[in-house]
């Protein structure tokens, strides 16, 4: 390049694409249910982009020069940068077209999956509750410029008059995110076919600035974790290979690598080596640089001082003072940006008419978090007197947050703070066991379920009209009690040991907590990506947590008095609320976890004078929350750990606690499972065919565990065979009285013509493998 072009002073690294009111959602639904074309969906999405500029430019990003990103997408970004690579697995080949391209069609498939051929695998992006699709990368990949769909949507905009700024995973990313296809050699890692994808990605840019574009975004948050696949030398390498390749494309557009959700360390020093134009760094989640790096004096900094990963609105002096700070370190020029995509927050806080107005006013959402940009901006180029208003705005509601009622409570700060070491411990486990083996008259093999039973059409309907008011407390509460009679006559029937209620009361596993704690707000309209057509509604954790008046206790006693059998009270644990609320920023999160954590302890002491024995405190989330950089995984474990014991140890030693952990790669947190010191420990094994109970033994894990034994996440039932066999293996692998029978998960996505055989074929099973005990 000969001169660089003008990267925007205040710019986003993305923004929701879902739309306000889920539209995306809506018409990619009904084109998967056959009720629209391609051709309709498209033409949504058109003009949900449409919109969305529109919006940006509203709220005040530049139009002339790129400050508006180009990142929509209609099921996953990691995906679509795997369709421009033509890299889409061999079974999906005949989706294909000549060029190797998919329609919507061929793409959403590649994403749900057909019959037998699997879909590619969904996991954790990062640190955040976004699933991305895994691609799968082996040595024979063909790689080819297979789709120009960012081109066009660039294209698109420009029509319209928006200069944008096209965002694309980039080439070390999305390598290090793939996995090795089925069949590579061991000694094959995606990474090494990194020369094969940058002549993709230069046809790319080539085509990009041919349509005009002068700025394109490539996201590489991989160099900021430890939790990647590939060795940090190998990722450094690779970054000075790829953007050496890159850099020296003829008639490129200027490059924009952005690395959202941590801090880069060494990775800054060798991105600013390269001769790539800007650099998006994170200032929410890693320090500000204080030193000089050399190279960047040819660069923009882009700050990512405004947080993309979380609701709150931001002190502008004290992120005016970091950019400021910033500009002495001798960087080509600073701009204002987001620490990350906004796709992580809802659209608009403005549109949330039953939000508290005092809570309300400490909230930034997307397009609030647009505007703080904007203004940041502004205080940047023409002095901090020229925003001094907005200035003044951000102080009063950052001090308004600090002394409102609710948001410190000295009983609750006080009550945690007075807890001894005793509150986190319970008794030795061989004692607990054998009172517990004594009160609960149980078979080898105990079967039991995860908690929830599907929740069907009239569930939802009758929670819709209890939140309109056509059904009032009392009759609401008739139809949730008539369908737990249903599930415990069911259960019975079925034969399983431990029964549950099923959990129809409960919209989400946390936000019905949050609505009945204390310190916890709801939105109406705030939903976020959680992966596809996918979304949830974190709720606020603005407050110090308390529990006004028992939650579940009614419930669970009622089943209770249904039958004979033990029924397992079910709470969600403290770090999973946690996990999947927006959180308070002005406290160490272990703190915060303490307070919940002390709130379910409450919880659990009246379910125990209410005479329920067996109590399941769930832990899906307790792997997400497992910070990107190796070093901080221990404290990240102590405070997450001690939050479930404080919740728990308050039992007697008959009490029997259960937990559940939705995933199986357990090998980096078996220590902290061994901590959580439950009773009885259920996860997901059926697709890894049971192979955690043989780390599970030769850790000499002593606690009972209970291995999934049916994949809930297809519709397919699984045979009495088949489940005998898992069980033969189980019995195996791990010692008899430590063994539990139950599904892999909560049955609430499912249908009841699936989880009735499937739960009948597991008893089944069960009783066979029992008698040849
Ligand atoms: N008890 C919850 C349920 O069964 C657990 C869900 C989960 O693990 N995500 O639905
Ligand atoms: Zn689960």
């Amino acid at each position: 390049m000969t001169t660089t072009p003008t990267f925007p002073a205040g710019s986003v690294l993305g923004y929701p694409r879902i739309g306000p009111r889920r539209e995306l959602k809506k018409a990619i639904e009904a084109f998967w249910a056959g009720r629209s074309s391609a051709d309709e969906v498209e033409a949504v999405a058109a003009d949900l982009r449409r919109r969305t500029r529109t919006r940006l430019a509203e709220l005040g990003l530049r139009t002339d020069v790129p400050a508006i990103p180009s990142a929509f997408s209609f099921y996953d970004h990691v995906l679509d940068a795997a369709a421009v690579l033509g890299a889409i697995p061999s079974r999906f080949a005949d989706l294909l077209d000549a060029d190797g391209r998919l329609d919507l069609a061929g793409y959403s498939t590649v994403a749900r999956g057909r019959g037998d051929d699997l879909p590619l695998e969904m996991t954790k992006w990062f640190d955040s509750n976004y699933h991305y699709l895994v691609p799968e990368i082996g040595p024979d990949t063909e790689f080819r410029y297979a789709s120009d769909r960012p081109v066009r949507e660039f294209a698109e905009a420009l029509a319209e008059g928006v200069l944008t700024r096209p965002v694309i995973v980039g080439p070390v990313t999305f390598l290090a995110l793939a996995k090795a296809a089925e069949g590579s050699p061991d000694d094959f890692a995606p990474i090494d076919r990194l020369a094969d994808v940058l002549p993709v990605y230069a046809a790319l840019l080539r085509d990009l600035a041919a349509a005009g574009a002068t700025w394109v975004q490539l996201d590489e948050p991989a160099l900021v974790s430890d939790s990647v696949e590939v060795p940090v030398e190998r990722l450094l390498a690779s970054v000075t290979e790829a953007y050496g390749a890159l850099t020296a494309v003829e008639g490129r557009p200027a490059l924009f690598v952005a690395a959202p959700y941590g801090d880069l360390r060494d990775a800054l020093g060798v991105l600013a080596a390269t001769d790539v134009e800007a650099i998006g760094v994170d200032l929410v989640r890693g320090p500000a640089p204080t030193q000089a790096v050399a190279g960047l004096e040819s660069k923009t900094l882009v700050a990512g001082v405004i947080d993309g990963h979380n609701i709150w609105r931001a002190d502008l002096d004290a992120k005016l003072q970091v950019l400021e700070q910033l500009e002495n370190l001798g960087a080509g020029a600073v701009t204002v940006g987001t620490s990350t995509s906004l796709f992580h927050v809802p659209h608009d806080v403005q549109d949330e008419p039953t939000l508290d107005p005092t809570l309300k006013s400490w909230l930034a959402f997307a397009d609030q978090k647009v505007v703080e940009v904007v203004t940041l901006a502004e205080g940047l180029t023409e002095g901090r007197e020229a925003i001094h208003e907005q200035l003044l705005a951000a102080s009063d509601a950052v001090a308004s947050r600090k002394t409102a009622p609710g948001v410190v409570r000295p009983e609750v700060r006080e009550r945690v703070a007075a807890l001894g070491e005793d509150a986190f411990n319970r008794g030795d486990f061989e004692g607990r066991k054998a009172a517990q083996a004594a009160r609960f008259d149980l078979p080898p093999l105990p079967t039991t379920t995860i908690g929830s039973f599907p929740q069907t059409p009239e569930i939802r309907k009758a929670r819709a009209a209890f939140g309109k008011g056509e059904l009032t407390a009392e009759q609401y509460e008739d139809e949730m009690k008539a369908e737990i009679r249903r599930v415990v006559e069911l259960q019975e029937k079925i034969g399983l040991d431990v029964l549950v209620h099923g959990e129809p009361e409960r919209n989400d596993m946390v936000q019905y907590f949050a609505e009945n704690l204390d310190g916890f707000a709801v939105t109406q309209n705030g939903w976020v990506q959680s992966y596809g057509s996918r979304c949830t509604r974190p709720s606020i954790l603005w407050g110090d947590v308390s529990r006004p008046a028992p939650i579940t206790v009614a419930w669970t006693s009622y089943t209770q008095s249904l039958t004979e059998k033990p029924v397992k009270g079910m709470l969600t644990g403290p770090v999973t609320i946690l996990a999947w609320s927006f959180v308070r920023d002005d406290q160490p999160l272990g703190d915060t976890a303490n307070q919940v954590g002390l709130a379910l302890r409450d919880e659990i002491a009246d379910l125990e004078a209410a005479g329920i024995g067996i109590i399941q405190v769930d832990e899906p989330a307790l792997r997400e929350l497992l910070p990107l950089r190796a070093e901080d995984h221990a404290a990240y474990l102590d405070w997450s750990v001690r939050s479930f014991r404080l919740s728990t140890a308050g039992v007697r030693e008959d009490t029997q606690i259960h937990t559940h952990l939705c995933y199986s790669e357990f090998g980096q947190i078996m220590g902290a499972i061994d901590g959580l010191d439950a009773d009885v420990t259920s996860i997901e094994a059926a697709r890894s065919k049971m192979e955690i109970l043989g780390d599970i033994a030769a850790a000499g894990y002593p606690r009972a565990v209970g291995p999934g034994v049916y994949d809930i996440h297809s519709p397919r039932v699984p045979s009495e065979g088949e489940v005998e066999e898992l069980l033969t293996e189980a019995v195996k692998a791990i010692a008899l009285d430590q063994l539990w029978v139950n599904p892999d998960c909560g049955l609430k996505t499912r249908r009841y013509e699936e989880v009735t055989p499937s739960l009948e074929h597991i008893l089944q099973a069960t009783r066979a493998v029992r008698a040849t005990l």
